[in-house]
């Protein structure tokens, strides 16, 4: 895939960018170990008010970073916007809070004196994907930068504008060059980079597929890796369920980001006794939403990111369809100019089809029906995924039953799946490992030393 800005909204490729040369990842390379060695030895003082700087250049320009994300991946603009304040968000929180998360921890045991000290590990490498571009470089980046390392970042293809831009917005908050760079290159080059011996650990968000490169890269030279992967996020909904509230979170749950975020609701998962009044509710929300140009304020869904994308999806839902699944709204793309793939809504699922077993990455609902919440969990559990699940009740019963037996990174009860700086966020079985934010997602690429004195 080039790396180049298409703007999905129109098909135009506006802007085409060299992938970097050997001799200029070396350079990178060198400037980030050595400023390494420097940044390392700053104090967490220093590191905040850059980091808070660099809040408010994101703040301060949002709607100027704000439009590059939409030019280069089609979401409304008012939700570009709103990934910019979070991004600010993390920033703060990251800012705030790192010193007190790294504090060494004076431990009782045999020796006079035993400590735990957390030190950076040196370069990461991360491996971002297009979806969110700027929260998901931030959300790795500002634990990173606080700890003491240093970010090399590898954007997905389609967005090299909003690299660069991420990289601009940490120079100028004052960080050397070295402590954050973008590096243009192919998904081939990535190898390369990971094998080199001054890269300490990476971490990928994006495919399962792309997952397995670089973890059996990174396993191979005994590196570090954490893996934010995909999802089919189930959406359990039982009869004790305030209905109204559920379809209204359902809906921005499914559509959020054009239905392409990896925490989407995308399954489902209703008792038979609410299923079909939830189902009509449901659809009459999505012939409410406006689909068109991402730039207009009053657009609630844009075009898919890439064309790869449409005809994944494409692919997917006709092949659910051929399979028995019927259609209540969409289930084709738009014709004309862009990747636009309207909100849609298939019911009577069947077992063997894509839409049992893969994840749907466009505004694409699956409905599912159930007897109970036990025969719910056992759908929910049915994939290889395991991110996030969101469950709709008051009954006290089911959500101790959802809590212990959903296999799922985190269970959302009575709310969408969302992260937020303050709580762990991450998956498990093909979802990935590991976690970012909180404590325990700066934890992930530090030294965990123990020093034993007699
Ligand atoms: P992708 O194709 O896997 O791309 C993600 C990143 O990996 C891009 O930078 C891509 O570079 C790179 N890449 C792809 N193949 C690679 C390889 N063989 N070796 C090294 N790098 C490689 O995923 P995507 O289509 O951008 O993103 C969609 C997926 O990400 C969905 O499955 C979604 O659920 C998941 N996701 C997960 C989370 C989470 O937090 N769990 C968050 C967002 C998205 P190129 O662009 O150059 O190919």
């Amino acid at each position: 895939m080039a790396i180049a800005t298409v703007n999905p909204t129109t098909e135009e490729t506006l802007k085409i960018f060299t992938p970097l040369t050997a001799e200029e990842i070396e350079k990178k390379l060198h400037l980030a170990e050595t400023t390494f060695q420097q940044y390392r030895l700053t104090s967490f003082a220093h590191r905040r008010e850059k980091l808070l700087k660099a809040g408010e250049i994101l703040e301060n320009n949002a709607r100027k970073w704000a439009e590059i994300i939409t030019l280069e991946m089609g979401k409304p603009i008012k939700q570009a916007l709103a990934e910019i304040k979070k991004c600010a968000l993390v920033c703060r929180y990251y800012a705030e809070n790192a010193e007190s998360f790294l504090k060494p921890k004076t431990i009782a045991s045999d020796a006079s004196y035993s400590v735990i000290n957390y030190q950076p590990l040196g370069i990461i490498l991360a491996v971002m994907p297009w979806n969110f571009p700027f929260w998901q470089v931030l959300r790795f980046a500002t634990p990173a930068l606080m700890a003491g390392n240093v970010g090399l970042l590898k954007h997905a293809s389609n967005v090299p504008q909003c690299a660069n831009a991420i990289a601009s917005i940490f120079l100028e908050a004052g960080f050397p060059e070295g402590v954050f760079q973008s590096l243009l290159i192919t998904s081939n080059q990535v190898e390369g980079v990971l094998r080199d011996k001054r890269v300490k650990a990476v971490t990928l968000t994006g495919s399962e597929l792309a997952g397995r490169k670089v973890a059996s890269v990174a396993g191979d030279e005994l590196k570090k890796s954490v893996l934010e992967l995909g999802g089919s996020d189930p959406f359990i909904v039982t009869k004790s369920a305030n209905i109204e509230e559920a379809v209204k979170v359902a809906v921005t749950a499914r559509m959020l980001n054009n239905g392409q975020s990896c925490i989407a609701a995308k399954r489902f998962i209703l008792e038979d006794a609410i299923a079909p009044k939830f189902t009509e509710l449901l659809l009459q929300e999505y012939q409410k939403l406006k689909i068109g140009n991402p730039f207009d304020e009053t657009v609630d869904i844009g075009p898919l990111a890439t064309a790869n994308i449409l005809e994944d999806i494409v692919q997917q839902v006709d092949e659910t369809i051929a399979k028995g699944a019927k259609v209540l709204i969409g289930g084709k793309p738009l014709e004309g100019k862009g990747y636009f793939y309207p909100p849609t809504i298939l019911t009577d699922i069947p077992v063997n089809s894509p839409g049992m077993n893969e994840e749907f990455f466009a505004p694409v609902a699956l409905i599912f029906t159930v007897k109970n919440i036990e025969e719910a969990i056992i759908l929910a559990n049915s994939t290889n995924f395991g991110l996030g699940a969101s469950i709709w009740t008051n009954n006290q019963t089911e959500i101790d039953l959802a809590v212990r037996d959903i296999e799922a990174g985190s269970v959302f009860i009575n709310g969408m799946v969302k992260s937020d700086p303050r709580l762990p966020f991450g998956g498990i079985k093909r979802s990935g490992y590991g976690r970012e934010l909180s404590m325990e997602g700066m934890l992930e690429f530090m030294n965990i030393k123990t020093v034993w004195q007699k």
